[in-house]
């Protein structure tokens, strides 16, 4: 847990740090994300918010739209504007969704799944025996043990925060 996976904007205003592995990665090919990056999909790490440290800079909270409803608020670069990380569903800066692409090594976080296939680009091609969902999942179902106990540490820290 003690790893070390530095990451920042374009313009290098913000630098922040990912103080553990990611606890799952997703590879969504929903049209808001591909919306929100103008491509084809998202590369979205999940990890606590506490293991995300900002080293400089103060990343901007914007307010965004998302395809659940509820939301999400996207850390942005005051400057240069890049979203390095984003919560979702209105819960809480609890969870964070750092984009793998804003990590100086963003190739050691491959996906662990590809989510919303269905609306994904037909000329994107998954690898073959790549864990692919249509739209969601449950996390209790795929995630390794590990990456549970870190989001059922998490989730009581909510519950006991109210
Ligand atoms: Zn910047
Ligand atoms: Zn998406």
């Amino acid at each position: 847990m003690d790893e070390k996976y530095e990451g920042g904007c374009a313009c290098r205003a913000v630098r922040y740090r990912m103080t553990a592995r990611p606890m799952f990665v997703h590879c969504c090919h929903c049209t808001w994300c591909q919306r929100e990056t103008g491509t084809a999909f998202a590369l979205n790490a999940l990890v606590e918010s506490d293991r995300v440290e900002v080293l400089q800079g103060e990343p901007e909270r914007v307010d965004t739209p998302s395809n659940s409803g509820k939301g999400q608020v996207i850390a942005r670069c005051p400057a240069c504007h890049i979203a390095l990380w984003s919560n979702y569903g209105g819960i809480g800066d609890w969870f964070r969704f750092v984009r793998v692409g804003t990590l100086d090594d963003a190739a050691r976080f491959p996906p662990d799944i590809h989510i919303f296939t269905s609306t994904k680009q037909p000329w994107v091609v998954i690898p073959e025996g790549m864990r692919a969902v249509a739209e969601y999942y449950k996390s209790a179902e795929i995630w390794p043990p590990e990456s549970l106990v870190r989001r059922e540490a998490v989730m009581a820290k909510m519950k006991a925060a109210g």
